[in-house]
């Protein structure tokens, strides 16, 4: 393999850049895999379609934006000096502080010298004959490399809903994946949101704090925890660190947002038991609610009872029973849509200026060029925002022209549903490695350590090969298959499919229902079990059959 600095020599010059690994993506996931195999020596092209890192902390700048998952565990565990440098300072971090981090942390370990910015890969096609990647970008550079790491992220690529009229309206549209860097004012204005996910639901009560007016436009009621922000003290991250040891070690066997094993056998709790842990929770702040029983993601029965407690709470919140009525979720179990966490959702709409228009009672029939007509009404408006979510999971990876050997496209390969080997590697696509692929547990949990743990895996595997002299590797066939199946097997015992939420990608016209994540647990033991077994499944220096 080439060394580090063998890339610079060959340079830009000669039209192709000859490398050991292109990295696409500059989040989380891929700053971490540009460290490790930079570390193993090999030498390494980062490409990212923004002007610096972040991926999706970089665009997603909307009001209120910040992290649900608590910021000393959305963190880096790999440094210890980094963790050592930096001291977060609220419980829930704010987007800009996450950038900050990883501003930081791609300072800290001089990452940004290895990465193309404001480039976009189009193309990347695998050579029969020398075994490497030829990819392409929009600036019209080629790449050649052995491996290929998609760090693409599961949350890149916007939704915008294709509704009559949008190029009628006058006013200013945003997209909460792609705000504008420069402050947005909407004082004196007319605002209307789409969307009540994580996005919208965060947006909402910030944009009403300005508005003149704000109309929230739901088409699904959702469940939302409150996050009880507040800033961290010595005394949180002293203990945090003292427990950091064990932390680690749980991330080995962690069941955190993934059905635990005992939820099959575990006992129905009555439901005053439930009725007062989830006051704890919902005291507490946080989307804990989903691991407070092992059969919550399971067995209706016990789903039911969070439901029932979390509409509670909103009746007791909006004062306007009508209001209350229509912000209750009711066709759909709790957590099966990634459960949302706010800071004074509900209680904005007690607010004079916000009023709910419930989508189901009076669909949007197009926009205008002064708003949006539903089947009742107009919503005058002076400015739009879609918080209508993302192509999640594939979104990013079908985008490119993906092509393996014998020229299949990913495209093609996936034309019934993503297919994937631990959600690492696909077959027929030779050292290529996705992380936090379909398959893989990817956004259940704490994403940053999935991505920790796929990029510490594929870089063990490549070493291995290195050891070696081995230079492909594909799943095979039948390994993937049946670890597909077992995907679909873990969920079909789960609530998870019940909601039409965008783990299945039934958010995406024309996209295959197939649920994405994988739920289960043991997924660590898995990987490295079959690493230990020499990469069972996995085939090296040789074309996988194909069916
Ligand atoms: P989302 O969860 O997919 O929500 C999109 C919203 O737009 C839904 O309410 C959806 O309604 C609505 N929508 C879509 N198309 C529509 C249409 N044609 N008409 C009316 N409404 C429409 O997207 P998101 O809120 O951006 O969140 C996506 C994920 O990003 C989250 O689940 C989370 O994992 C991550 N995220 C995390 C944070 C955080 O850490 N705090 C913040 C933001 C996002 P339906 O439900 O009816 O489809």
């Amino acid at each position: 393999m080439t060394s580090v600095s063998s890339v610079a020599r060959t340079g830009m010059s000669s039209g192709t850049v000859n490398c050991d690994a292109v990295v696409v993506g500059a989040g989380f996931g891929g700053l971490y895999a540009l460290h490790r195999l930079r570390e193993l020596g090999l030498s390494i092209v980062g490409i990212e379609a923004a002007p610096d890192v972040g991926g999706t902390w970089y665009w997603n700048r909307y009001p209120g934006v910040r992290c649900d998952v608590q910021s000393l565990l959305y963190s880096y565990s790999w440094s210890p000096e980094l963790r050592r440098e930096w001291r977060w300072s609220e419980r829930y971090a704010a987007q800009a502080e996450i950038l900050r981090y990883m501003d930081h942390a791609a300072d800290r370990f001089r990452l940004r010298e290895l990465i193309r910015f404001e480039t976009r890969v189009v193309s990347a096609v695998y050579g029969e004959d020398d075994k490497l990647w030829t990819v392409r970008t929009d600036r019209g550079e080629a790449f050649r490399a052995r491996f290929c790491i998609m760090a693409t992220g599961c949350l890149s690529v916007p939704n915008t809903p294709s509704i009559p009229g949008l190029e009628d309206f006058r006013g200013a549209v945003y997209h909460t994946a792609k705000w504008p860097h420069e402050p947005v004012d909407f004082s004196g204005k007319r605002v209307g949101v789409i969307g009540t996910g994580s996005s919208g639901i965060q947006a909402i009560p910030v944009i009403a704090e300005t508005a003149a007016h704000l109309s929230v436009f739901q088409r699904t009621a959702n469940f939302s925890m409150p996050s009880r922000n507040r800033s961290l003290t010595e005394q949180d991250h002293v203990q945090f660190e003292s427990g950091f040891a064990a932390y680690l070690e749980s991330l080995q066997h962690t069941d955190f947002g993934r059905v635990p094993p005992t939820a099959a056998t575990a006992p129905v709790p009555s439901r005053e038991v439930q009725w007062q842990r989830y006051e704890e929770l919902w005291q507490e702040g946080g989307g804990a609610i989903l691991y407070a029983f092992p059969n919550i993601l399971t067995h209706h029965g016990v789903n039911d009872v969070a439901c029932d407690f979390v509409r509670q709470k909103i009746r007791e919140t909006v004062q306007d029973p009508e209001t209350a009525e229509d912000l209750c979720p009711t066709g759909h179990p709790i957590g099966v849509k990634r459960i949302c966490v706010d800071s004074g959702y509900f209680q904005v709409f007690n607010r004079p200026n916000v009023a709910l228009v419930n989508l189901r009672k009076e669909p949007i029939e197009r926009f205008t060029s002064g708003g949006v007509q539903t089947s009742a009404r107009h919503v005058d408006l002076d400015a739009l925002v879609f918080a209508t979510g993302f192509d999640a999971v594939t979104g990013a990876l079908l985008a490119m022209d993906i092509r393996g050997r014998d020229g299949l496209e990913l495209k093609e390969a996936w034309a019934a549903g993503p297919r994937t080997y631990l959600g690492l590697a696909v077959a027929g696509f030779p050292n290529l490695f996705t992380i936090t692929g379909p398959g893989s547990p990817s956004v259940i949990g704490n994403v940053i350590a999935n991505c920790e743990h796929h990029v510490d895996w594929l870089v063990e595997c490549i070493d291995s090969m290195r050891r070696r002299s081995q230079q492909t590797v594909e799943p095979e066939e039948a390994a993937q298959g049946e670890w597909m199946e077992h995907v679909a097997d873990v969920a079909s015992r789960t609530l998870y499919p019940e909601a039409n939420s965008w783990y299945l990608g039934v958010n995406i016209p024309g996209k295959p229902r197939v649920f994405m994540p994988y739920v289960g647990t043991g997924y660590r033991h898995t990987c490295s079990a079959i690493a230990s077994e020499g990469y069972k499944g996995f085939l090296f220096d040789g074309a996988a059959k194909r069916s």
